[in-house]
């Protein structure tokens, strides 16, 4: 099977790389770049004249809901939002039902995830059993059976000494440990960010404290233990200069942010007067100072990717009162075209930038080997834009179950054009 993509700009952040140049692809793998290669026989050409390369977008915070919750969202539901947001892999959070904390449940989504067979599928496994906080996992035998990492994502480990006993084993297996920083002791029942809005409606709020408390345990204790520790959706202004004195200590550690964090601040929930569950999340929306602390950490590399924390629900749990609508938004179909109108064509960050917080440093923190770049040799999994196109983001182009997204309705510019796996076109625009 071979594919040759001609004239396209190709960004590869890894390589110091932006160039017009063919790819040619086979059984796969790249097997070619280069300023002109000739079609030959009956080869599948894709012109690429006007539109951008990109190694393959990855995701690292998804929830298919799969098994146990395929009312919200499944493996191959997940799988085309994926595709249709230009993702070539996605990296899937254990707080499924039952929890991925043992190897069938591993072995389920890889296999599953192979069926379907549209784009890579990296499970992350429990920290805890259950995500109780109370027993580690089978570590290393969730990793001989394929996962990528490890995460009570939902939940925090509360106890001090099972998070460091994972940061232990985790260094041991080379994988990194996903901490969701939230001190439930102290944001307890809370709904929103604990600040003018949660006053104005006498809502209970959710303190930037509880996350940056255990951001800074998690890194005192990565700092005594020296593993892979990644803190995912941070929210707060604090967390930023945490995360950013720690890097200047040379602290190995690795952050995330989604595009509703960057994007919106606690004011959107209530807009129209009363709060709208399509903006309810943990962590929530924070105040507009955190907002910009977070854009600010994304252009000085604090932040070291993109993610987006994409939580389907169905309609009528959304629908219900606020205070009983489950937290999360989704996230995959919408994350570049929202982020490249909003932030790179208003000259925020540059395009290679983009490129590097979606493909370059997830494959790195992943461990990716043959990701996140463009070479000869490496995996064809590209992600090709379009920068001059045009969008408006409507809940009828989801490939989603659900459609609990705060972006609906947004226009702008910059779309994906083609989402390419292995050499395959999972995803082209209609
Ligand atoms: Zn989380």
């Amino acid at each position: 099977m071979m594919l040759l993509i001609k004239n396209g700009r190709t960004i590869d952040p890894a390589a110091q790389a932006d160039q017009v140049c063919d790819i040619l692809i086979e059984n796969g793998i790249i097997k070619e770049i280069s300023s002109s290669i000739k079609a030959s026989g009956s080869i599948e050409v894709i012109d690429a004249s006007g539109l951008v390369v990109s190694p393959g977008f990855i995701d690292i915070h998804v929830h298919l809901r799969e098994p146990g919750q395929e009312h919200k969202e499944d493996i191959e539901t997940g799988s085309r939002a994926a595709a249709h947001g230009g993702f070539t892999s996605i990296v899937c959070m254990p707080n499924t039902s039952p929890v991925n904390d043992n190897i069938k449940v591993t072995r389920h989504i890889i296999d599953r995830a192979k069926e379907v067979g549209l784009v890579n599928v990296f499970p992350v496994a429990a920290i805890s059993m259950n995500l109780e906080s109370q027993e580690l996992t089978d570590m290393a035998a969730l990793v001989k059976a394929g996962v990528k990492g490890f995460s009570d994502d939902g939940r925090c480990v509360m106890s001090d000494a099972l998070f460091k006993q994972a940061l232990e084993k985790a260094k041991t297996l080379q994988v990194p440990v996903i901490d969701h920083p939230e001190d439930h002791s102290i944001s307890r029942d809370g709904q929103i960010n604990e600040g003018v809005i949660s006053a104005q409606f006498g809502i209970k709020g959710i303190p930037a404290k509880s996350e940056e408390v255990i951001i800074e345990r998690d890194i005192g204790l990565q700092e005594a233990v020296g593993s892979f520790l990644h803190l995912t959706h941070i929210s707060t202004l604090g967390a930023v200069q945490s995360i950013c004195e720690a890097k200047k200590r040379g602290i190995h550690v690795t952050s995330d942010v989604t595009p509703h964090h960057l994007l919106l601040d606690e004011t959107f929930i209530a807009r129209e007067g009363i709060c709208d569950a399509n903006y309810k999340m943990k962590p929530p929306l924070r105040t507009a100072n955190d907002r910009l602390a977070l854009v600010m950490g994304l252009q000085a590399g604090v932040i070291d990717c993109i993610a987006t924390d994409h939580a389907p629900h169905s309609a009528a749990e959304k629908s219900t009162e606020f205070e009983k609508a489950p937290f999360g938004v989704i996230g995959m179909e919408t994350a570049f075209s929202v982020i490249y109108d909003r932030l790179v064509r208003t000259g925020i960050i540059d395009l290679k930038r983009l490129i590097e917080l979606f493909s370059t440093n997830p494959a790195r923190i992943f461990n990716l080997k043959g990701r996140g770049v463009v070479k000869a040799g490496s995996m064809a999994d590209l992600t090709i834009l379009n920068l001059e196109q045009p969008f408006k983001i409507r809940a009828d182009d989801f490939q989603s179950k659900s459609i609990n997204c705060p972006f609906i309705g947004w226009e702008g510019q910059g779309v994906v054009e083609y989402t390419i796996v292995s050499g395959k076109v999972v995803y082209r625009r209609q």
